[in-house]
């Protein structure tokens, strides 16, 4: 395929995005053909659906081609400057580097690059302050069983108070399923079932009342800002350490476009996020926190995360450069503003858009007031060539599998270039869809909450424009998909 490729043109006219593409496919094709055909086929289903989930985007091919090396096969358990393993060197320039990019996009005063995940992240910082308030100076190993094993009950008996999931909380952020809610003694507040808000006086109470270790702030599906300097002083009132997991809109805040008091880096004192939503790097996570937590959030390998992923963190520093950069801070404005866009559109063609609209990259949509679940929509919508996941609504009553909502965002849509004219376009699309969608019937003629029937014509409308859509806008356009498929053995 390599050379098939060298060979199809004269030597300047080859570009290093497509060689290299092609390069790492014939690699991976040698291990195993059945995966570069899915590598493959990935970018071909990629690059024919318009992606509207709002925790995914498209990482630059420098960051892939970090991931994608030798450096996969270090151990480097520890952090930098102590590790358990020998030869770390540049394990060690890597991650130092890594950290040294966060602390300045994100002005942090101290930075944990190695997370796997975002799961990871609130893990090590969940540890972090159950080691810091109670694993004192005293080495935890000479303690006598029976001192270890009150400090130890008295770790398991800690509160905290995180965002409720159908509010738009986090699976870690304390529902009973998840490792959090087992860890601690949980208690949740939820945003008003009538506008979708959180409430500040709400949370004062809360606060006041549960007293929690940790007071944890962040989502997955809330559209609004949040005044994280408020919150502070009411954490403050209590004595709560205010954990904030901006895993989603990260990319927001390193781009300015989220700030001020609505930017919880200086007000929280761990931050957790993801680095591959909004932030459009590798699939990861990172802790940054304020220096009294440093030396505890360092020990996340190997107090809960087992080696560092020496690529991923790599990665990570390519995309924490590329972020510190103008281009960046426009892309950021640009979420926001095609996010604000979609959403108004949406309302004026007769869609319910939770809260009215959005402050941040995410859309929210009432489709339960269309006559249908999120279940429905969302195959429906996936059938016309729109990738995007159903979601729980506040209160909602057909619970977290059918779902009464839909959840849009434009951070990889904004990645593609796609601006206010592509997003009324698409707009257009997700409501003359959603209204062309009815619930089947069974025979005894109760609404289906799965099957669907889509209006005649509707779905090959639909792709018809979407297509046309991407075809303007399209993903790693250097790479030639047809020449891989003609030639991938
Ligand atoms: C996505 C997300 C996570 C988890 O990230 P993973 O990398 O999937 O583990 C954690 N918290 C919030 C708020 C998220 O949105």
């Amino acid at each position: 395929m390599l050379n098939e490729y060298l060979s199809s043109k004269p030597l300047n006219e080859l570009n290093t995005e497509m060689l290299t593409f092609t390069a790492n496919l014939e690699m991976v094709a040698r291990g195993n053909p059945q995966i570069a055909k899915s590598i493959l086929q990935e970018l071909i289903d990629q690059r024919s659906h318009l992606k509207l989930i709002a925790s995914e985007n498209y990482c630059s091919l420098s960051t892939q081609s970090a991931m994608g090396n030798l450096l996969t096969d270090k151990y480097a358990e520890g952090f930098v400057g102590n590790r358990f393993y020998a030869g770390c060197d540049n394990v060690d320039n890597i991650e130092a580097i890594a950290c040294d990019e966060a602390k300045r996009l994100f002005g942090a005063e101290h930075a944990y690059v190695q997370p796997h995940s975002g799961a990871d992240a609130n893990l090590v910082a969940f540890l972090a302050v159950l080691r810091k308030k109670f694993h004192t100076t005293e080495n935890i190993l000479n303690l006598p069983k029976d001192e270890w094993e009150k400090i130890r009950k008295d770790m398991g008996n800690q509160r905290l108070l995180g965002m409720g999931l159908y509010s738009g909380g986090h699976l870690t952020h304390g529902y009973r399923h998840n490792v959090s809610a087992q860890l601690f003694e949980v208690f949740n507040y939820d945003v008003n079932e009538n506008t979708g808000l959180l409430e500040y006086d709400n949370l004062r109470n809360m606060l006041q009342e549960v007293k929690p270790l940790i007071f944890l702030i962040g989502f997955s599906a809330y559209t609004r800002n949040i005044d994280y300097s408020l919150l502070r002083q009411y954490a403050d009132e209590v004595g709560a350490v205010m954990v904030v997991d901006m895993a989603h809109f990260a990319g927001l805040v390193a781009g300015g476009a989220i700030s001020g008091k609505y930017n919880p880096i200086p007000y929280a004192d761990i931050v957790t996020t993801t680095t591959h939503k909004t932030l459009r790097g590798p699939r990861g996570g990172m802790v940054l926190c304020k220096q009294e937590y440093a030396e505890f959030v360092d020990k996340g390998c190997p107090h809960v995360l087992g080696g560092p992923l020496p690529h991923v963190m790599a990665a990570k520093a390519i995309a924490f450069k590329e972020a510190n950069s103008p281009e960046y801070k426009a892309y950021a404005a640009k979420v926001v503003e095609n996010s604000t866009h979609l959403a108004a559109t949406l309302v004026t063609k007769g869609i319910h858009v939770q809260t009215g609209g959005t402050d941040n990259h995410i859309v929210l949509v009432n489709v339960e007031k269309l006559g249908i679940t999120g279940r429905q929509a969302e195959l429906a919508l996936r059938e016309c060539g729109l990738t995007l996941n159903r979601n729980t609504l506040p209160g909602d009553k057909y619970g977290p599998w059918y779902t009464s909502g839909l959840r849009f965002g434009t951070p990889a849509t904004t990645s593609l270039g796609m601006g206010k004219p592509e997003m009324e376009e698409i707009a257009d699309i997700i409501a003359t869809t959603l209204k062309s969608i009815t619930a089947n019937l069974d025979k005894n003629g109760n609404k289906s909450k799965a099957k669907y029937t889509l209006a005649e014509n509707a779905k090959e409308t639909a792709i018809k424009r979407v297509h046309s859509l991407l075809d303007k806008y399209v993903l790693y356009p250097e790479i030639d998909v047809e020449f891989l498929q003609k030639n991938l053995k």
